[in-house]
């Protein structure tokens, strides 16, 4: 009698596990093929041509990065509501600044606006050495959590608080990224640039702001307005 027991939980055991697996293979195989979807069709259609930045949109799942009722919609072109006042950004914007950074792998990158962690691990697959900074802890250490069950944490560092102020022991920075709208270009943030350095930040007063590209080369500093964008407030 206990053998047969056994042998029954046994078998419907391995038979739940396979039904399991395969539902996971399928959804995975439609997550990476919505994903080719948005990058031809949303990023590539928009001239992103950067290898480093098409390869790691390619490989992360945009979906785990936003809540279940939003799942469906993951690769949709749009920014999607992640909290009271908050969004992840559209694919696009996300690779657009991702190759607007010039990145090379090992770089150190401040990012301030960690929201989801999307754009976080975009940078950490493509070998950037990230700093993130984000005002909402809760939101910080959810984005922590995916980066850590993706394995992409190790070349991160998370902090909670003001990343307009709150980075300078670890200045100075390649690169710097602002993924929230200032009003005005936060001097004391040019500052933690390195020579040969470059920051992207929305600047604007309005309800969109403009794209700047800063950079310092030999001494001089050269802004380049790239393109009208919409980001919630730095606050
Ligand atoms: N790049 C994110 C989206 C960022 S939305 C993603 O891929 O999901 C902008 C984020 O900036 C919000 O989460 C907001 O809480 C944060 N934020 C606004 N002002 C900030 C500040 N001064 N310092 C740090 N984070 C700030």
């Amino acid at each position: 009698m206990m053998r047969v027991k056994r042998f029954a939980s046994f078998e419907l055991t391995v038979t739940v596990t396979r039904v399991e697996v395969v539902l996971m293979q399928q959804l995975l195989s439609n997550s990476e093929s919505l994903r080719s979807a948005m990058i031809k069709d949303q990023i590539m259609a928009r001239g992103i041509q950067d290898k480093n930045v098409l390869e790691s949109m390619q490989k992360i799942p945009r979906e785990l990065f936003v809540s279940a009722e939003c799942r469906a919609q993951a690769y949709q072109d749009k920014a999607l509501p992640v909290g009271p006042g908050q969004t992840i950004s559209q694919p696009f914007i996300v690779a657009y600044m991702s190759q607007m950074l010039m990145l090379s792998p090992g770089q150190r990158v401040l990012e301030i606006g960690t929201g989801t962690g999307y754009q976080t691990a975009i940078l950490s697959r493509m070998g950037a050495q990230v700093f993130t900074i984000e005002l909402d802890d809760q939101l910080l250490r959810a984005a922590q959590q995916r980066l850590n069950a993706l394995g992409l944490a190790d070349g991160v560092m998370f902090r909670s608080g003001d990343g307009t102020k709150l980075f300078n022991d670890l200045a100075p920075f390649d690169r710097i990224i602002v993924t929230a709208g200032s009003q005005e270009l936060p001097e004391e943030l040019v500052g933690q640039l390195m020579c040969g350095g470059l920051m992207l930040i929305p600047v604007g007063r309005g309800k969109t702001q403009m794209m700047l590209r800063i950079r310092l080369r030999d001494g001089v500093r050269v802004e380049q307005p790239l393109m009208a964008c919409r980001f919630v407030p730095l606050v």
